[in-house]
């Protein structure tokens, strides 16, 4: 039986019997698979203190493509990023990005670009060189880049033309999630008149999403996003990973929970209450 080696990230385990654990992986070159770590919880195990969360690993294991579980032989920690789990919204923040992979990702598939924008997403909460949740917002947006459901954030999802805010006085423009994103007027009144749900969105948290999506990933200096935008754009990106998701997120249900953050009604409230 051939063994392979290869990184990998944690994105879920579970006690098996009474010392095993199933730890759910997505590695670099074989993508998202089960591994079956026996005896795990023993002290002594090769693998005991090998499987945290965040962590890139270098793991060996028997394998038998198709088979949902395969034997993990052997373990290391390549690098450490245990710092994530001291501060709580790092915490959370690093558990969105991990459990968007697990839920999203076929089993078994190679995924290059994912692999390396998860990877730079923990680097980036490790380092805490920009705030945790931009870090994993644009770990999102990216994701959704990569598997081609972007939202269209400055042209118009349905023709391609401009779509520019249908009121010139007020900063939003026409948005759809079943449509794909922002939409001009003439598209955003025919997806209504066949009865598709369009709202509107301010043009601040499309704009910022856009920027966050094209920034160069190495070397550019990245300014912070102002807090409460960098809120509304985590609200903007949830909800359109929501729709998209056939199963809620366990991690982002909570935040979910709360009204839409971006709605004029919520726009205004915000405003009062600084
Ligand atoms: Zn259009």
């Amino acid at each position: 039986m051939p063994t392979v080696l290869d990184e990998a990230i944690l994105l879920r385990r579970f006690p098996y019997s009474e010392s095993s654990l199933v730890a759910r992986v997505f590695s670099r070159r074989h993508g998202k698979i089960g591994l079956l770590a026996r005896g795990a919880h023993r002290p002594k195990s090769r693998f005991y203190c090998v499987l945290d969360h965040f962590d890139t690993l270098e793991l060996e294991w028997r394998h038998q493509p198709g088979r949902e579980l395969m034997e993990l032989r052997g373990g290391d920690v390549k690098t450490r990023r245990a710092v994530i789990a001291t501060d709580l919204e790092t915490y959370r923040a690093g558990a969105v990005a991990c459990e968007l992979v697990d839920l999203a990702c076929p089993a078994g598939q190679r995924e290059q670009g994912t692999w390396e924008r998860l990877s730079r997403c923990l680097d980036e909460l490790s380092s805490g060189e920009r705030p945790a949740w931009e870090a994993a917002v644009a770990f999102e947006l990216g994701f959704l880049e990569e598997h081609g459901i972007c939202p269209a954030l400055e042209l118009c999802a349905s023709c391609g033309g401009a779509a520019p805010p249908p009121d010139p006085r007020e900063e939003r423009a026409c948005f759809s999630a079943s449509c794909g994103g922002r939409l001009c007027q003439r598209c955003s009144d025919e997806a209504r008149d066949s009865g598709r749900r369009v709202g509107t969105m301010p043009l601040d948290v499309l704009t910022a999403a856009s920027q966050l999506l094209r920034r160069r990933p190495e070397g550019e200096r990245i300014t912070p996003l102002d807090a409460p935008l960098l809120v509304r754009l985590k609200d903007f990106v949830e909800r359109f990973i929501d729709h998209h998701l056939e199963v809620r997120a366990k991690a982002r249900g909570e935040f979910l929970a709360a009204d839409d953050r971006n709605t004029r009604a919520a726009l205004r409230a915000q405003e009062l209450s600084r």
